[in-house]
């Protein structure tokens, strides 16, 4: 889906002719005239940026700025101010005002499309992210909260040849944030492996190619902390060269020091929000994939698995073989010593199921005492093979619970089937081995029934 843009100037001919660029490139594009009509449609249509004209009568760019990062809303929204050239002042009052970026007019093409894809392409990544939170929360699985993440104490690498110019921008940043300066690209690389908040990249660098450096770090260790680019204004194909290359932002030289702090703030501030959202959608995927009690895979897991590799064994593919297994008579455990008990009769269980199975075979939990192992490449006899190891070996030797005060003896009952290469299907192949279960427990327990098609 392409992004949605809201245009914002007083002056009718200027809101034409982004309206006309930005529709060239496929973009959806809103327009109007003021600041109380743009936090309206904002509000509304939800926009992946905001073009903001800073001269308006009534209601100017940066109050409306300032209302639109006020607002809950809206707050999300990159904002670009579009300002006069030379503005300086304007582009510290932007920042203050919560502005993301900066256009001057007249408005270059090159620079316009890089900011704004760059800008767009941010903006849905941190959507993906705001809505796993939203979801977890309604979950009710409450985190830290990301209100309580900090602009300050970020670490930060210079990455520089021109001394002057590092030590300059290491003593305004060094107020609030930890600093280090490598001149040597190769030593900042090495640097680059700890964790690191933001990269600040010299790419008007004379003794080495900045645009690679910028390169670099985005395909190495240090791929998620953003990219500081500083250019040499007059170098607009590199400045915009290194945008493409994945820099998050960009400075002109000679470097402005308040611009630089405000500039490094929003940075850190983005970066950690994006690492704070990525921990809880690591955990939450790892979740939904995971059976708690034993970290084996769950039914979710197992199905899809399973239904990609008997799909492939229809089409010519290698043949697939599934285990069903049931824990005998878990029901006493329970009854006798309790739910904790039966837990670790379970958690010790899956230690010996995923000691016992193949490297490449899938053990899972399908609920209460009931596992599935799903073997790729595996025939009937291989399953069966794997199949009597497992039960040997869960009773040859009984299940210390409780602390080691009781001891108890677990059998297992295992059905076991593999596809034929004819109109095999996931439910035929589980119902088979499931049949295969019914039949050791209705001859006496603790036994592997192989069931041929
Ligand atoms: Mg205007």
């Amino acid at each position: 889906m392409s992004a949605r843009i809201l245009v914002v100037d007083d002056v009718d001919v200027n809101v034409r002719l982004l309206e006309a660029k930005l529709t060239i490139e496929y973009y959806d594009v809103l327009t109007c005239n003021s600041g109380a009509a743009a936090l309206e449609l904002a509000a509304e249509h939800q926009p992946d940026l905001i073009l903001l004209d800073v001269m308006m009568p009534g209601m100017d760019g940066f109050e409306t700025c300032r209302l639109l990062k006020a607002r809950a809303e809206t707050r999300h929204i990159p904002v670009v101010l579009v300002t006069a050239l030379d503005g300086r002042e304007d582009r510290i009052r932007g920042l203050e005002a919560g502005a993301d970026d900066f256009l001057t007019k007249p408005i270059d093409d090159v620079v316009l499309f890089a900011r704004v894809k760059s800008l767009t392409r941010l903006k849905q990544v941190m959507d993906e992210l705001r809505e796993r939170e939203e979801s977890s929360r309604r979950m009710g699985v409450e985190g830290e909260g990301a209100a309580r993440l900090r602009s300050e104490g970020g670490r930060v690498l210079i990455v520089d040849d021109n001394a002057a110019q590092a030590e300059k921008i290491a003593a305004e940043l060094g107020r609030e944030h930890r600093v280090a300066i490598e001149t040597d690209p190769e030593a900042a690389m090495a640097a680059a492996k700890g964790p690191l908040d933001l990269i600040i990249v010299n790419v008007a660098a004379e003794s080495f190619d900045g645009l690679r450096v910028v390169a670099l770090a985005k395909s190495g260790d240090a791929r998620r902390a953003p990219i500081l680019a500083i250019v040499e204004p007059s170098e607009r194909p590199r400045m915009v060269k290194a945008l493409e290359l994945g820099a998050t932002d960009i400075l002109p030289r000679p470097v402005d020091p308040e611009e630089l702090s405000a500039r490094v703030r929003t940075q850190i501030r983005r970066k950690r929000y994006t690492d704070f959202l990525r921990q809880k959608l690591d955990s939450s995927l790892e979740m939904a994939v995971t059976d708690a009690l034993t970290g084996l895979h769950n039914r979710r897991y197992m199905t899809g698995q399973l239904q990609a590799l008997v799909g492939r064994a229809a089409h010519g593919g290698a043949p697939v073989a599934v285990l069903v297994l049931d824990i005998d008579h878990f029901k006493s455990v329970n009854d006798g010593f309790g739910h904790d008990a039966g837990d670790e009769v379970l958690a010790e269980f899956a230690v010996r199921l995923a000691t016992n199975v193949r490297a490449v075979d899938l053990p899972c939990r399908m609920g209460g005492e009931e596992f599935v192992v799903v073997m790729p490449g595996a025939s009937l006899d291989d399953a069966q093979m794997v199949a009597e190891r497992i039960r040997r070996d869960i009773a040859s030797a009984p299940f210390r619970v409780m602390g080691g005060k009781e001891q108890l003896t677990i059998t297992i009952s295992i059905g076991v089937a593999a596809t034929t290469g004819d109109g095999d299907t996931p439910e035929g192949l589980l119902k088979r081995a499931d049949e295969g279960v019914y039949e050791a427990k209705a001859s006496g327990r603790n036994k592997v029934i192989t069931k041929a098609a």
